[in-house]
């Protein structure tokens, strides 16, 4: 059974990179009938930070991703957050102690700082490990004498040079790294009596029976010690399949996307605001900025992988039909802010009005107008084709609807054109003929007015706008009048010829 995880560390906001790796992990987990874990990294005391883990959680309910188990999912293989599973970590430590296939080091910081001034390119491994205060080169008396002493150690993982060490990775196939450039890793501390990021990621997706391990491009230089130690562990029939995702780079292509890029760049490079509760800085979300979910998942899904055809607009449903890790690029994916925008016009107008409505009532509550939600349904399905990325653009192109025009601009461009010496006259006597209709929908008066201009030869369409909206803006205008209603129509109709 295809099981996979995302394993966030809640060290911040979380990076629209991350979610792009958890949306593949939740296509590649639905498209094979798996499960899709959500695991909280926080090994790392000095980088936790209050709230991160909640942000993140509500980051993928706002998104609609769901996970299948994990932290706040529960399921039978946790606890799934990583300070709560010590005991487990410490067992396994001792396992490979026991084994010879890690060691304890007694080196201070000031030491190892020492060595590296010392030596060019220090690193701590099998060329090195001698010259340093470890139980390889101290005599066991000499080790069982600092520990007794109670003496901070760390535990390394004992890595054989002169190996080439093969990762199997489904996006960039056989990759090989030689042992002699891996150093020899930390796996435990005991000042704060956790493991490291990399012993807790491996028991972790080994006990959870992880399967495949899709994650970001940056991880792979780590993937090496990942096999040497599913390996020492005596894991390796089971070891997951890797998949690490292309980097997400600048608009520009120039390096990798940072969290600094965003609101330098002018985007959101976060799901969520984010209020950063260490510096009180505030940056922007995808969310608060007025992207739909949907269009923010059919743009991540694409930077580093396409269907193989044109096809642009793809549901959630259809990525998981479409969506093929071993199609993913191996190069960096740039990030095209300006096709987001893109994709949030078109899900506008794919959506349903009733869906779009309560975005667009709030900012008319924003401005002091209240009307029942089918008006405001209503003005969204005759406005949203007007090329608008956000639906807050929609309140400038729409105000008139609710707001009478106070004083006719002679200035306007459209106004000074359109207002011409017959207008009053025009408007008295289209007013005229409105006042009378039964018939107020757009059909009824469409009939009466296009039969009237043709007896008359008037053209009464563009200083009928002028009267109703005040500029050269808006919808048709029988659907315009349709929506004011015969009352609000003729009452501008008359303020206009006063
Ligand atoms: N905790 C790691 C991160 O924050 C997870 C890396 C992995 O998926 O192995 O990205």
């Amino acid at each position: 059974k295809v099981r996979v995880r995302f394993a966030p560390s809640p060290t911040g906001a979380l990076h629209i990179g991350g979610v792009r790796t958890a949306l593949y992990n939740y296509l590649f987990a639905r498209q094979h009938g798996g499960e899709f874990i959500f695991r909280i990294e926080d090994t790392d005391s000095n980088r936790f930070v209050p709230g991160a883990e909640e942000y993140i959680l509500e980051s993928f309910r706002w998104l609609g991703i769901p996970f299948d188990e994990g932290v706040s999912f529960g399921g039978d293989h946790g606890p799934y957050r990583q300070s709560e599973r010590r005991d487990i970590y410490k067992k396994y430590v001792q396992e490979l102690l026991d084994a010879g296939k890690a060691y304890i080091a007694f080196d201070t910081p000031e030491e190892l700082e020492a060595k590296r001034q010392e030596i060019q390119n220090f690193q701590y491994d099998a060329s090195t490990r001698g010259m340093m205060r470890n139980s390889l080169s101290l005599s066991a008396d000499e080790v069982k004498r600092l520990l007794a002493e109670g003496r901070q150690y760390v535990v390394r993982f004992k890595i054989e040079p002169g190996e080439d060490v093969h990762v199997d990775d489904m996006i960039r196939g056989d990759v090989v790294i030689n042992s002699s450039i891996l150093d020899d890793k930390v796996l435990y501390k005991s000042a704060d009596e956790l493991p490291t990021y990399h012993l807790a990621n491996i028991v972790d997706d080994h006990l959870m029976e992880v399967t495949h391990v899709i994650r970001g491009e940056e991880w792979l230089p780590s993937a090496p010690l990942h096999v040497l130690l599913y390996r020492a562990f005596g894991w390796a029939d089971t070891m997951p399949k890797f998949a690490h995702l292309p980097l997400l780079l600048k608009p520009d292509g120039k390096g990798k996307l940072s969290k600094r890029d965003g609101d330098r760049l002018g985007f959101p490079v976060f799901p969520l605001e984010w209020h950063d509760p260490k510096t009180g800085e505030v940056s922007s979300g995808y969310r608060e900025s007025g992207y739909l979910p949907e269009a923010v998942i059919n743009f991540l899904a694409l930077l580093g992988w396409n269907p193989g055809t044109d096809q642009e607009i793809m549901s959630l449903d259809e990525l998981v039909e479409l969506f093929d890790i071993t199609k993913c690029s191996k190069a960096g994916a740039k990030f095209d802010y300006v096709k987001g925008l893109w994709f949030n016009r078109e899900y506008i107008l794919m959506k349903d009005n009733k869906e779009l409505a309560p975005a667009f009532d709030k900012i008319l509550r924003e401005n002091g107008i209240e009307v029942p939600m089918e008006r405001v349904e209503a003005v969204v399905g005759m406005m949203k084709m007007k090329k608008i990325n956000f639906i807050k653009e929609l309140w400038p192109l729409c105000d008139f609807f609710f707001i009478a025009p106070e004083a006719y601009d002679r200035e306007d461009k459209f106004v000074r054109k359109n207002w011409t010496e017959t207008a009053a006259a025009d408007m008295a006597e289209l007013a005229a003929l409105l006042e009378g209709l039964d018939d107020f929908s757009v059909e009824g008066q469409k009939a009466a007015v296009d039969r009237w201009a043709e007896e008359t030869g008037k053209k009464p369409w563009n200083p009928w706008r002028v009267a109703l909206v005040g500029t050269g803006k808006g919808p048709d205008m029988y659907e315009l009048s349709a929506f004011l209603g015969k009352e609000e129509t003729l009452r501008r109709m008359r303020k206009a010829v006063e």
